[in-house]
């Protein structure tokens, strides 16, 4: 094994997508941006839709390019294409973009013209997270599209929004949040926009809100086996998710240290009793939160070891206890699905103030993914 490397179970990736497809009878979309959040694009978007994915989704333009190059087939949207982008490539690959600006929107028919092909678009909706999606202006907006429709010029398949608060499942914002949206959606149609396609639940909606499904859902957080929100939903067990990373590392050193021996930079920690010290060679070069603190660590010599001190660019320090049998080396694992007692994701994330998304997503190309249960 090289120093550092995130084991990605692919099973459990299929597990969690046949998991979301028995709860619903919408379609579903594979959130696969971020480098499938970290876990990596193609292998984890080829599991997906060998477990039934329907659709891919990813943010950037540059992420859906990639997949059309290695050979994926399923429809696939990007939904976020500052103007300037490539939409002739995008055209071209057959790639659905989104649309909430008539900027954007210009410059899409214009490639569309250009390519003489028809571009099939979803339009974004604010129904009130006030990030993307179409706000005060959509009526001039909804004009503008259904006159390019009836010119032939667009093929709106779909309409979409997104969640502010589906996290928290007494939170009466997803109901207004959904209650603008099928008032817009209806509005729409008045206009003559009436797409084959309306999408709105995230993976915490998809798992607690069946009112959100529509036609498709966007699988997330969910895909990878974590949980939404691990204090307002549970954890990965609770909702029987499967955790696909796992985090490992070698330690570069074991040394034994005196009562009173200060830790890493700032000298923040001190410790408090003869111990042996672990040098794990992963850092916050690799995606470990510098801020981290000793409620995280990790797995080695079949127990638990505390950080200690800052976490520095490459490396960290755990306190391996006076009669650790760890040698220099030996492999740990940083994070896994805590099935032997590890820490997980989730308990990394407690320890950094952040939540499970960043601590997997972050995770940097230092480090090689390799492929188990293909
Ligand atoms: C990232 C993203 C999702 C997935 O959210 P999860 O909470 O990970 O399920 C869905 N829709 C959009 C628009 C997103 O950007």
């Amino acid at each position: 094994m090289s120093r550092a490397v995130a084991e990605v179970d692919l099973q459990a990736i299929k597990n969690n997508l046949t998991l979301i497809k028995g709860k619903t009878s919408a379609q579903v979309l594979a959130v696969v941006k971020a480098d499938g959040y970290g876990h990596g694009l193609i292998p984890v978007s080829k599991a997906a839709i060998e477990a039934g994915a329907d659709w891919l989704g990813t943010a950037l333009l540059e992420e859906a390019i990639e997949l059309r190059k290695n050979g994926i087939k399923v429809p696939i949207i990007a939904w976020l294409t500052p103007c300037g982008e490539d939409f002739k490539e995008a055209l071209n690959l057959d790639i659905d973009l989104s649309i909430s600006s008539l900027e954007v929107l210009t410059e899409i028919v214009t490639a569309g013209e250009q390519l003489k092909k028809l571009p099939r678009v979803h339009i974004e909706i604010d129904t009130g997270m006030s990030r993307g999606g179409i706000g005060d202006d959509w009526k001039v907006f909804a004009l503008e599209c259904s006159r390019l429709i009836k010119e032939n010029k667009i093929d709106v398949v779909g309409i979409w929004s997104h969640f502010a608060r589906a996290d928290e499942p007494l939170e009466k914002m997803s109901q207004e949040q959904l209650l603008v949206f099928s008032n817009m959606v209806n509005e729409l149609k008045s206009l003559g926009i009436e797409p084959k396609f309306l999408h709105i639940a995230n993976s915490a909606a998809a798992l607690t809100l069946k009112d959100s499904h529509k036609s498709i859902i966007r699988w997330g957080i969910g895909l990878y086996g974590l949980s939404p929100d691990v204090n307002n939903l549970g954890d990965s067990k609770s909702l029987k998710l499967q955790p696909a990373m796992k985090l490992k590392a070698k330690l570069n050193l074991v040394k034994t240290v005196k009562a009173g021996a200060t830790v890493g930079y700032g000298a923040s920690a001190i410790v408090t009793h003869d111990t042996k010290l672990g040098v794990v060679a992963i850092g916050y070069a690799d995606g470990i939160p510098r801020n981290a603190n000793s409620s995280a660590g990790v797995w080695v010599a079949g127990k638990r070891a505390p950080l200690i001190g800052r976490v520095s660019m490459d490396q960290f320090v755990v306190d391996l206890g006076a009669t650790s049998l760890a040698k220099t080396g030996d492999e740990v694992i940083v994070f896994g699905n805590g099935n032997q007692n590890e820490y997980t994701v989730d308990e990394w994330a407690k320890a950094c103030g952040t939540i499970n998304y960043e601590i997997v997503t972050r995770i940097g190309p230092r480090v090689p993914r390799i492929y188990t249960r293909e």
